[in-house]
């Protein structure tokens, strides 16, 4: 069977070169082509030796996923869906701005926790994707748009928000990690990666230990009361542990600071006492907030918050001096916006008609 060598981090592809009695510093020389050059074919890898490279046309390969889909949004977003096996697809949404370009990863196919406002979540749960479909969201992208003037990739930070709940798998999602900040590879700043989670106690203080990027924390209720339903895993790590692992993440974190994402629910979640709630919640942990309004999709349940009730719950955490920002909606004319990334191949097109009518009103 051909090795994939983006399902190898640096260490696991240092291991598995030595299997074929090679010195380490070729791991560093194929790490160089592969991420930093974008170089699928060995025989372009003109600084490996020839015998090497031979060997390892038969009996390796860089193979991303099968790109089924790319959609492009009026704003510039861009998403791509990708063949993970039969019957299960992932997206992955790029997100330019100004002064950066954004990739939103996905880590599974669907997602075991059913938050009841996710349409990945609705979808249940497939398989995790392995660390070549994780990276290979990058390495396509970068492929895929190129480097700028200045000889950067496109992609200057990447946010784990995709389809999937990462820390759940974790294992892939770390070596995915690994390999987006190594030097040898894509050589990306720990601030600049940003694992988004629903708050999986133990998983967190794995990473905080193994892999500290920056984090988010998708929040989302002011109580336990709430959250059990918004979020179920959190009948499992309710919001006082949830706390505290915020907390002791912040101790190795690369940032400091922990982003609470909170989706606006209309009439659910979004009145100025939840918002007086969740600033004693949150009480000494050092965090920012990021203000999701929600993204319907066809079936769910809830409705966008009003944008008079979103502009005083931001103000009451404003006034109690914790930073927030309410997210820009971008992408949702190709259903790229959060929350939205179902990854299902056949009624696309009908998805995207339902929501464009239903921009009505937002
Ligand atoms: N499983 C991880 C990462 C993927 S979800 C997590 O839950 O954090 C990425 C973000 O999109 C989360 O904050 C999630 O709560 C939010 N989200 C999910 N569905 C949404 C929707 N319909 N509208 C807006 N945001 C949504
Ligand atoms: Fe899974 Fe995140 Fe969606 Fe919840 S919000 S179902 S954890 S992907």
């Amino acid at each position: 069977m051909q090795q994939n060598l983006l399902d190898l981090d640096a260490p696991a592809l240092t291991d598995y070169l030595a299997g074929m009695g090679e010195k380490p510093f070729r791991a560093k020389q194929l790490l160089r082509w592969i991420y930093q050059t974008g170089e699928s074919d060995f025989s372009a890898m003109t600084d490996i030796a020839l015998a090497l490279r031979e060997k390892l046309s038969q009996c390796a390969s860089v193979s991303v996923p099968e790109i089924l889909r790319e959609e492009c949004s009026e704003d510039g977003t861009r998403k791509w869906l990708l063949n993970v096996g039969p019957g299960n697809a992932v997206e992955t949404v790029y997100i330019p701005e100004e002064s950066r370009g954004t990739l939103c990863i996905s880590s599974q196919a669907g997602c075991a926790l059913d938050c009841s406002f996710c349409s990945t979540g609705k979808q249940g749960f497939n398989r995790n994707l392995s660390v070549a479909e994780i990276i290979g969201q990058l390495w396509w992208a970068n492929h895929r748009l190129g480097k700028n003037d200045e000889g950067n990739w496109a992609i200057s930070n990447v946010v784990m928000m995709g389809m999937g709940e990462p820390l759940l798998n974790y294992a892939n999602t770390v070596s995915a990690l690994r390999l987006m900040l190594d030097d040898r590879s894509y050589g990306l700043s720990r601030r600049r990666v940003t694992v988004s989670t629903s708050g999986i106690v133990p998983a967190m203080d794995r990473l905080r230990e193994e892999c500290p990027v920056a984090l988010a924390v998708s929040l989302h209720a002011p109580n336990d009361a709430l959250r059990d339903v918004l979020v179920p895993i959190n009948q499992k790590y309710p919001l006082k542990e949830l706390m505290q692992a915020c907390s002791r993440y912040l101790e190795h974190a690369p940032r400091d600071f922990i982003t609470f994402e909170y989706v606006m629910l209309d009439g659910v979640n979004d009145s100025v006492q939840h918002a007086h709630e969740l600033v004693r919640l949150v009480g000494d942990v050092p965090c920012k907030f990021n203000l999701i309004p929600f993204n319907p999709f066809p079936n769910s349940p809830y409705r966008r918050s009003r944008p008079d009730a979103i502009a005083r719950f931001k103000e009451v955490l404003m006034r109690a001096d914790i930073i927030t920002t309410t997210r820009r909606t971008r992408g949702d004319d190709i259903a790229a916006a959060c929350g939205q990334l179902a990854g299902k191949v056949l009624d696309k097109t009908r998805r995207t008609r339902a929501l464009q009518n239903d921009e009505v009103g937002r």
